[in-house]
């Protein structure tokens, strides 16, 4: 059993898609198990995406180098760097910005193999390679060259904890242990008999 946290995006509730996004968790059987409408307070936001967490900062400018090297773009032209730590932190700062400008909804989600299952669901970083049946690949279109011009995260509407550390410190960071909840849903009894 793994507990793993989702963050439901400004874009996600402004589109009014935030219920068509619990369904699909609930569907596959992940528990409820935290729930709350924040909006994120930039101490949060900026503990959520560590600027001193270089894997975390320099993963996401690597993800945007490779990404422009095979759409043939020049991150230099665009960005003024070609260094992927400088590009993460210019990153973190959009997203930092872009999470706390309007409400998110923090939810804590708990079955066996819950982080993989979520990241599953939720599909690839990049709306255009996030595959039909993803709720990234379902949902949204936004690019990552057009985002990155306009000086913003791509819209791609949650995030979700990566790997178990992660999901343990980020689970711990938007919720207190009375926030979470347990009780016994339908796909726990099926699994057990
Ligand atoms: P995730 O775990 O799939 O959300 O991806 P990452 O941890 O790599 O990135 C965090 C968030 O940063 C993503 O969900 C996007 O909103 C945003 N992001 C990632 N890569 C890029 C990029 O190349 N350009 C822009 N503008 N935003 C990005």
């Amino acid at each position: 059993m793994e507990k793993s946290l989702v963050l439901i995006k400004p874009d996600a509730l402004q589109r009014g898609i935030t219920g068509d996004i619990i369904t699909r968790f609930e569907k596959v059987g992940l528990k409820i198990v935290g729930a709350k409408m924040i909006v994120a307070p930039e101490e949060l936001a900026n503990k959520h995406y560590p600027k001193d967490r270089e894997e975390f900062i320099v993963g996401m400018g690597n993800k945007t180098l490779e990404n422009y090297k095979e759409q043939g773009i020049d991150p230099v032209e665009i960005l003024g760097t070609d260094d992927p730590k400088k590009i993460g932190l210019e990153l973190q700062s959009w997203l930092v910005e872009f999470i706390t400008s309007s409400p998110i909804l923090a939810l804590v989600l708990e079955g066996p193999h819950a982080i993989e299952v979520i990241r599953k669901l939720a599909g690839f970083t990049l709306p255009s390679k996030a595959e039909p049946g993803t709720i990234r690949g379902d949902y949204s279109f936004d690019s990552s060259s057009y985002a990155n011009i306009s000086k913003r995260p791509i819209r791609n509407l949650i995030h979700a904890s990566g790997n178990l550390e992660e999901a343990e410190f980020e689970v711990g960071l938007w919720f207190t242990p009375q926030e979470l909840f347990d009780y016994e849903t339908i796909h726990q009894r099926h699994m057990t008999v």
